[in-house]
């Protein structure tokens, strides 16, 4: 286990009490944040061996790598709660188009052309993007079939990720290549989440993962919620996106969406939905009561032509809330600074100006994503003892200057991209410095990316996007 020194770094520490340290150093040790010790007053740092300022009593000798993050923000990784990584190789495939039809002509078919190979290349795909700009955790929604590939990318990659394949068991215009029985669904979820669920120390971890009530059979939705309950796994879906599905749930099951799942017993604190766009207050009062979570996904929600999801109205009445990308073919980018800065931007010209400031976002997007994922103990801030998920950001740069006088939080919302961020670690590990991958060939995985999904294009049936 080796221990890394970031050294004299603006630490945005996300902590309890929101403390930005001017200076200050971390110590990880092995797969944990050993120590933060800030510079102290009026400090110039001693000379040490390597001929910096020293400001940490931490022995240079015992550490394996100094990281110097003098003039650049350090801060917890970005938490995406909502991705499909199955569906980044079809980035670009299925512009235009609101979701039923999103879904039908394009996704479901290009999903089940998938096989193993490729749902392993899209899964890195989508992960080498994450990592790069700055994302170290994830909820992440497969696809009906090789969902063990999924789990062995997200392996190979270092990121921290939980994930499921989703569950189809109902519905129209469902492709034969993604319907499944009930009883195979059920079992197949159940034999990966006990191959995967807290592999590599709880960096990997299992969520059921129906795909949203239209495409579920009751008897599916009860024994998910047997067995989550049994196993204290999440339960990850898609939830009132769209007024047509749900005007569906209205016509096959007489109520409203979250009503039934409410009726499912499918609301609670280890639930997470996606979306919540279409929601009475009767459907608000039960998400808050529940203590349900909610995604939001300002990009997908806009380009799908979904809505706007009363985000604010929400927080206001002590809904949690968190934030992500959604998947690549309804964004088109899995970049967490465009999220946050959407959504702190799409509510303001209803609400004002004062709607979602900075600082939410951001707190949606490290806390918030912690919590949503049921390991708040563990990320989502800077503090000793908890993982070491961290990253740098160099905002030394034209598009995020001057940088003086001007709060920190809103520069990281409104001025900084993914581009800035220099370093990305997770549980500890390195996976990019000085904006060089480690664990990931990009080069390797953009080629195999391309190679994959020319087969799935040819077993989809679906002609390439520019041919449509
Ligand atoms: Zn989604």
């Amino acid at each position: 286990m080796s221990k890394i020194l970031i050294r004299g770094g603006q630490v945005v520490t996300m902590n309890e009490k929101q403390e930005i340290l001017e200076h200050a150093d971390i110590l990880i040790d092995g797969r944990v944040i050993a120590s933060v010790t800030p510079m102290s007053e009026g400090s110039g740092g001693s000379k040490d061996m390597s001929g910096e300022g020293c400001e940490s009593s931490t022995r240079l000798h015992d550490v394996d790598m100094i990281i110097n993050a003098r003039d650049k923000v350090v801060m917890p990784g970005f938490i995406q709660s909502h991705v499909h990584l199955c569906q980044t190789l079809f980035r670009g495939q299925a512009d235009d188009l609101e979701l039923m039809d999103w879904l039908k002509l394009r996704i479901w078919p290009l999903e089940g052309a998938h096989d193993e190979d490729s749902i392993y290349w899209s899964a890195m795909l989508g992960i080498t993007e994450l990592i790069k700009g700055g994302t170290t955790s994830i909820i992440d929604m497969e696809t009906v079939h090789h969902t063990d590939r999924a789990f062995s990318a997200i392996d190979d990659s270092g990121i921290r990720a939980t994930s499921g394949k989703v569950m189809m068991d109902y519905g129209d215009d469902v492709p034969p290549t993604l319907m499944e029985s009930t009883k195979d669904s059920l079992n197949e979820s159940e034999a990966l989440m006990n191959k995967w669920h807290m592999h590599d120390g709880g960096r990997i971890r299992y969520a059921f993962a129906p795909r949203f009530v239209v495409s579920c059979t009751d008897q599916l939705l009860v024994r998910v919620r047997d067995m989550a309950k049994a196993s204290g796994v999440l339960v990850h879906t898609h939830a009132s996106e769209n007024k047509g599905e749900i005007e569906v749930v209205m016509a096959d099951r007489g109520m409203r969406n979250i009503k039934c799942l409410k009726e499912l017993g499918l609301l609670g604190p280890g639930v997470v939905l996606a979306h919540c766009i279409w929601l009475d207050d009767e459907e608000m009062e039960l998400l808050r009561d529940s203590g349900t979570k909610v995604v939001h996904c300002p990009s997908s929600n806009l380009k799908l032509a979904s809505g706007v999801a009363k985000i604010p109205e929400m927080l206001d009445i002590g809904i949690h809330v968190s934030l992500g990308a959604d998947g690549a073919p309804c964004n088109n980018n899995l970049d967490v600074f465009q999220e946050m800065r959407l959504a702190a931007l799409i509510h303001k010209p209803r609400l004002g100006p004062t709607a979602m400031p900075a600082g939410t976002v951001l707190e949606m997007a490290t806390k918030g994503g912690a919590k949503a994922m049921g390991i708040e103990d563990e990320v989502g801030s800077i503090e000793p003892g908890k993982r070491a998920d961290i990253i740098i950001l160099d905002l030394n740069q034209a598009h995020a200057a001057p940088t003086q006088n001007v709060d920190l939080i809103s520069r990281i919302v409104y001025e900084a991209s993914s581009a800035d961020v220099e370093t990305t670690i997770v549980d500890g590990r390195v996976l990019m410095h000085q904006r060089k991958l480690t664990a990931i060939s990009e080069q390797e995985v953009v080629r195999e990316a391309n190679k994959a999904l020319e087969r799935a294009l040819r077993r989809s049936g679906c002609a390439p996007s520019g041919e449509r």
